[in-house]
């Protein structure tokens, strides 16, 4: 049993210099943990309430004053001097005291950064790593990484639709060899960029954010910096695309702006079809926007045995959408993003209940990040098998790859890189 002895909380900032909340709990016997909650920029609308203070006076409206007071007064009266024998048995009590089924009382930064906290201060107690500290039989997966190298959508001003062009080093055989690879192809497309005379500076998630007329020129532009680092496409290294297309739906018109030309679900799919056929792209993550399930059907069904088709905003790391999208087959990923459900044991659970179906999971970052590591370690304690978290700038996405080049040499002999994503 753990027993909490103080919880401290505080503002802090996000990569994109807004406010956010890190806790701090202390336990009795001197095990203690920190946590910072993230924020996204592309937020599907079934996600946990990220309670904001509103005041268009003090950082925009996006204080965190309340959040604040919440973990000082309301839950910190509810835990203190309370003994919880795991992270479920915390998250238990937090879920119900918040009373909501969106956490929107108490605020999903609020409960999410306490969780966060006794999930470390947990390991902490025991002497272990983050990545070791729930039960595990057999050797480690450390997951392979889709690294988002060109940005667009809501995460730069360019004009690119499409919100993230990602590349996966599938050629790889283990995280140190993926990452220098990842790492050449970063540097040969900053060459090609510049050589074309297209600005080399980045976005949100530090890939580059170069004012392109389509989005194909972003894949051609993938495929000639892996020749330009010495590598094979499709054989080497993959692409794998964030649509993030709740952007890019227009709800009176029922169809999608691309392109700028406005196209309806079949015509997206179709075009899907014709890029997957023309560039070796092993992953598209919300093709359609979240309610267009019919659509996500479709494609699973149309290029699912061949490419993996994520559900983000589809399924907001909860386990109610996931369960529904197995059933219905709604896509064969699942992206995990900890704050879209709010609290550690819940995103556990949700990448648990997506692998025991045989559907691809992925420990996702969100676009506004902090230096906290802890989605490496849960990406290697799940077993998830992949992890997106930005690109080879920006050290808040550079600190997550950094954890993992350490967790992998610290497992030595104990750990497998897992090449399996999707048909691809
Ligand atoms: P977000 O972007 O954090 O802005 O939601 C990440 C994603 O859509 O996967
Ligand atoms: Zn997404």
């Amino acid at each position: 049993m753990a027993h909490i002895q103080t919880i401290k909380a505080r503002q802090v900032f996000d990569s994109r210099g807004y406010p956010t909340v890190e806790a701090e709990v202390s336990l009795v016997g001197g095990g203690w943990g920190r946590f910072i909650t993230t924020s996204g920029a592309s937020v599907g609308k079934k996600e946990a309430l990220e309670l904001r203070d509103g005041d268009k006076a003090f950082f925009l409206g996006k204080g965190v004053l309340r959040a604040l007071s919440h973990i000082e007064q309301e839950i910190a009266r509810a835990l203190l001097g309370h003994s919880f024998s795991s992270i479920q048995d915390l998250d238990a009590r937090l879920i119900e005291l918040d009373g909501t089924p969106n956490k929107s009382r108490l605020g999903a930064n609020a409960i999410l950064s306490v969780s966060g906290a006794f999930f470390h201060a947990l390991a902490n107690q025991q002497k272990c790593p983050l990545y070791a500290s729930a039960p595990h039989q057999g050797p480690f997966l450390m997951p392979m990484p889709l690294v988002n190298v060109i940005n667009g959508g809501a995460h730069a001003n360019n004009g690119l639709d499409i919100q993230e062009f990602m590349i996966v080093p599938l050629g790889a055989n283990n995280f140190r060899l993926a990452m220098r690879m990842v790492a050449e192809t970063f540097y040969a497309l900053k060459a090609i960029l510049q050589n074309k005379g297209f600005s080399t500076a980045v976005g949100d998630e530090g890939g580059f954010a170069p004012t392109l007329s389509r989005n194909e020129d972003a894949l051609s532009l993938l495929q000639e910096a892996v020749f330009k680092a010495g590598y094979t496409p499709g054989k080497d290294i993959a692409f794998a695309l964030d649509v993030a297309a709740n952007e890019l739906f227009d709800e009176t018109k029922n169809s999608y702006r691309l392109n700028g030309e406005l196209l309806d679900g079949r015509a997206m799919l179709d075009w899907y079809k014709d890029l997957a056929a023309r560039f070796p792209i092993c992953s598209i993550e919300d093709p359609f926007s979240e309610d267009d399930t019919k659509w996500f059907s479709a494609m699973t069904k149309e290029m699912g045995s061949a490419t993996q088709i994520v559900g983000d905003d589809l399924f907001v790391t909860n386990t109610n959408y996931i369960r529904a999208g197995i059933e219905n087959h709604w896509a064969n990923a699942v992206l995990v993003k900890i704050n879209q459900i709010g609290t550690i044991s819940e995103a556990i659970s949700a990448t648990k209940l997506t692998m025991s179906a045989g559907l691809g999971a992925i420990i996702s970052h969100r676009s506004g990040d902090t230096e906290d590591t802890t989605i490496a370690d849960l990406a290697v304690l799940t077993g998830a098998g992949q992890i997106k978290t930005g690109s080879m700038s920006r050290s808040e996405r550079v600190a997550k790859y950094n954890r993992l080049l350490r967790i992998e040499e610290e497992l030595a002999g104990n750990a497998q890189f897992n090449k399996n994503i999707g048909g691809f």
